[in-house]
């Protein structure tokens, strides 16, 4: 038998489909998965606001920048302010609404910071300023307040209409989309379709006709993302115990890791942007409540908020 009783049991593949094609998840990487986006957030949340800053920074070609802003403030995360009249320059804030992706940002922190292969631009401590103290984000569940893992949580699937609708049309960009490398500013190893293929693992999807199916891309581009993902160490490709000619594709610890991003993002999307429920719903098992992340400190265990963050020790630091 194999060791994982998330083998012995078969997912049922359309339902699978449906609820990845509806998800929250999808739907808010459409918006937010394209090459940079991320990044650029991610700049503006460790104090970033000038386009020559991120330009340096990150090293993004200018129209692209100029093109990521804008959606950005498109989608009301950021605005506009002149900061010089003569030649007129302007910088860039993050709204409220921006402000919201904050637990999401700090889970891509932490992600990066453990896996990522860009941990040099990203600030290397976080200190808490409410309780002074240099803090890990944790993933909490905001019902009970407990540390949750990936195993605490218990999945159902209950694909949207309504977003299902919209991703049968909007699915020829979306694949059109795919070809490009799309990095969603989570280290080169993570794009879009990555954080697609890992949530239909955790679905229970561990085979390469089960992944063709739930995912609905062509066979070859799903063969050569595997082989990448397998080779970026999000991946582990075994020979199946039933039938060594079919390969088993399991989560390595970096892809489980990409849990408290999938979770955060998913539940930022489906309350700020779509105002549609998840098709992916989870359960938390300890206290028996629909989970809703919540971001904490791992020193005083309350919900971190973006203000409370400073990345060099406040004066009244305890190190
Ligand atoms: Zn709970
Ligand atoms: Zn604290």
């Amino acid at each position: 038998m194999p060791p994982s009783s998330a083998l012995s049991f078969a997912p049922d593949l359309d339902l699978t489909r449906d609820a990845l094609a509806s998800s929250t998840l999808n739907h808010g990487l459409m918006v937010l998965g394209e090459r940079w986006t991320m990044a650029v957030m991610m700049g503006a949340f460790t104090g970033v606001n000038r386009f020559d800053d991120w330009q340096n920074r990150l090293g993004i070609p200018r129209p692209t920048l100029a093109n990521r802003l804008k959606t950005l403030v498109a989608l009301g995360l950021m605005r506009q302010r002149v900061y010089q009249e003569r030649p007129r320059r302007m910088a860039y804030h993050l709204t409220a609404e921006g402000m919201k992706l904050y637990p999401h940002v700090l889970m891509v922190w932490l992600w990066e910071r453990r896996w990522g292969s860009r941990r040099s631009q990203l600030p290397d401590t976080l200190f808490h300023k409410a309780c002074g103290h240099r803090f890990v984000p944790t993933l909490t569940c905001s019902a009970c307040g407990d540390k949750v893992g990936i195993n605490d949580l218990q999945l159902t699937l209950k694909p949207n209409a309504r977003l299902l609708a919209q991703s049968t049309r909007a699915g020829r960009a979306a694949r059109l989309a795919s070809q490009g490398a799309a990095s969603m500013g989570l280290g080169l190893r993570v794009d879009r379709w990555s954080l697609m293929i890992v949530t239909a693992v955790v679905l229970g999807c561990h085979y390469f006709d089960q992944l063709v199916h739930v995912l609905g891309i062509a066979s070859s581009v799903l063969a050569r993302r595997l082989s990448g993902m397998v080779e970026a160490g999000l991946l582990l490709a075994q020979p199946d115990t039933h039938d060594a000619r079919r390969t088993v594709y399991r989560l390595t610890p970096a892809s489980r890791d990409l849990f408290g991003y999938l979770v955060c993002f998913s539940t930022w999307a489906a309350r700020e942007y779509l105002h549609q429920p998840s098709s992916i719903r989870p359960v938390h098992k300890t206290c028996g409540q629909p989970f809703t992340p919540q971001v904490a400190c791992s020193h005083c265990g309350e919900a971190v908020k973006p203000w409370d963050v400073a990345m060099t020790p406040p004066p009244s630091a305890h190190p």
